[in-house]
């Protein structure tokens, strides 16, 4: 049976609205008050592109909207998305000392959503051009988040910066990939355009490899950032693969935002294959499309999902189903269209391997089979560009992690085709890094970040500077701080 739409436009609208709706000023205020202000503040280290947190949000408790927003900005300029889009948890919100008082830690992803939205609602100018121009000239491969973050950097630092980005908007997956209900498509282009209005020049639907060479690239620029994000969905590699409904995650989401939701055909049961972030976003989309069923399908246990707990919950709360220890091994098929999945049971051996056991088949009936099995990386484009590039035993590009470059010293890299896929902020963190390297290399300047002390700072007895410098996500903080600093 073929793919249907199942949803009026008003419905379609309604199920995807964003999960995390606006504050009103009056909440906000209310949440800002909340904050200590802490000087040793654990948030910014936890934050990977080391916003002044309690800075932004003691403006927010006095009423200065701009300022707030400026803060944000100046540290992240995709602040808006990440507010949004971040897994606050384990980063900013994780490490917040309320929940040392056994209180609930400060909203801090809705307080910068509240401040970032009031500049662009109301147009507010938030950037001055840079004062002096370097006339070093930096290409951007890729128009996604790390190449955002970098240029945004190297232009308030004085360079110019041109990216090249192969689709029809940049904005990379904030723009096509992130579940519809965290983030849409017009605040990621809204972005794109607060980029662009720091003199930024983006040449979108070109592709670098194809429509222009790396080569030239090299003669006309001092400096290249790659930033191309990872590949296609792996393949599931069984019979029946190429039937109609068996779709990539990425691309299922994509229609979502190139489409009118209510025009994007879903199945009446669907299997999404694989349990990570991806794998939730896909299931709950569907689900909220009108699917009947949606189930996801998990070689291992529920204790060993990789997507992290509050996606599952969101995934429950939205009727998602879930088969685990089973694999599929052949999507069955009729009259060219999708009838159901052949599955195996799995099981943990001895040795500590997963493997299938024999004579367990079972068949289950599914119209749509989406794929969340993770991304490819690009090594052959990436070899292809630049034949003499190191890259890493995994594919991903090999490169300093402080500074992005890689061994051509011209050449940096940041993001998911770097670190292997992460998240925005990350992408935007290591985009911002880069830049600051890429100005050390023309000017031999050195541009310092927000350098705070913090809880493990104070534990060594030394700063140990902004989640930009040393990033650390709460698990880390925890254990760091428990372990007595060491
Ligand atoms: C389904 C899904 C959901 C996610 N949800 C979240 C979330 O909720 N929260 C979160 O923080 N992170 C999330 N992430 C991760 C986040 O989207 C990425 O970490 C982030 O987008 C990485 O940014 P990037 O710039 O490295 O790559 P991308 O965003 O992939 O951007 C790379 C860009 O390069 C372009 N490009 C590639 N090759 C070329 C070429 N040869 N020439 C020109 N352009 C090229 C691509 O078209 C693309 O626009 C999610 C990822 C996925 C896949
Ligand atoms: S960018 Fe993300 S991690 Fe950093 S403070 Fe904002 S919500 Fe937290």
């Amino acid at each position: 049976m073929p793919r249907e739409l199942m949803l009026d436009e008003k419905t379609a609208a309604r199920n995807m609205a964003e999960i995390e709706p606006k504050y009103s000023s009056q909440e906000a205020v209310v949440e800002a008050n909340r904050c200590l202000y802490c000087f040793d503040a654990p948030c910014i280290m936890a934050c990977p592109t080391g916003i002044d947190i309690p800075g932004f949000i003691k403006k927010i408790s006095s009423g200065n909207l701009a300022g707030s927003a400026r803060t944000i900005l100046k540290s992240n300029i995709l602040g808006a998305s990440c507010a949004r889009v971040c897994p606050t948890s384990v980063l900013c919100e994780g490490a917040c000392v309320m929940l040392d008082r056994d209180e609930l830690p400060i909203k801090i992803g809705r307080l910068q959503r509240y401040a970032t939205d009031y500049v662009f609602e109301n147009d507010v100018k938030i950037f001055d051009p840079p004062k002096k121009k370097s006339g070093k000239r930096v290409a951007l491969i890729g128009g996604g988040p790390a190449s955002l973050g970098c240029a945004a950097e190297l232009a308030q630092l004085g360079h110019d910066t041109v990216i090249f980005e192969k689709k029809e908007h940049a904005g990379g997956l904030n723009t096509y990939g992130i579940a519809y209900y965290k983030l849409t498509t017009e605040t990621s282009l809204k972005e794109v355009e607060l980029v662009k209005s720091l003199g930024i020049e983006i040449r979108t639907g070109v592709e670098v490899g194809k429509d222009i060479q790396a080569k030239e690239l090299e003669q006309e620029f001092d400096a290249i950032f790659i930033g191309v994000g990872l590949g296609h969905t792996y393949k599931l590699d069984i019979p029946g693969e190429d039937l109609p409904e068996v779709v990539e995650a990425l691309e299922f989401i994509e229609e979502l935002h190139v489409n009118p939701l209510h025009e994007v055909p879903v199945g009446r049961r669907v299997a999404v294959i694989g349990c990570g972030n991806t794998a939730i976003d896909a299931v709950t989309q569907a689900k909220r499309l009108g699917a009947e069923h949606a189930v996801i399908i998990y070689r291992r246990g529920e204790k060993d999902m990789p997507a992290y707990a509050y996606e599952y919950d969101i995934a429950k709360k939205d009727g998602a189903e879930f088969v685990f220890h089973a694999v599929p091994v052949e999507v069955l098929g009729k009259d060219g269209h999708v009838v159901g999945l052949k599955l195996a049971r799995t099981e943990m051996g001895e040795d500590g391997r997963l493997n299938v056991i024999p004579g367990s088949e079972f068949e289950l009936p599914f119209d749509m089979v989406i794929k969340a099995l993770g991304q490819e990386k690009m090594t052959d484009m990436l070899k292809g560009m630049f034949p003499d590039l190191e890259l890493a035993r995994n594919g991903v590009i090999q490169r300093e992690p402080a500074t992005g470059q890689t061994n051509i010293p011209h050449i940096f890299a940041g993001g998911d085709g770097a670190n292997g896929g992460s998240e925005v902020v990350n992408a935007v963190g290591e985009g911002k890094k880069a830049a600051r390297a890429i100005h050390r290399m023309f000017t031999g300047e050195t541009v310092e970040g927000p350098v705070q002390w913090t809880r493990i700072g104070v534990v060594n007895a030394k700063p140990v500077g902004s989640g930009l410098d040393n990033p650390i996500r709460v698990p880390e903080l925890e254990t760091t701080y428990s372990a007595g600093g060491k």
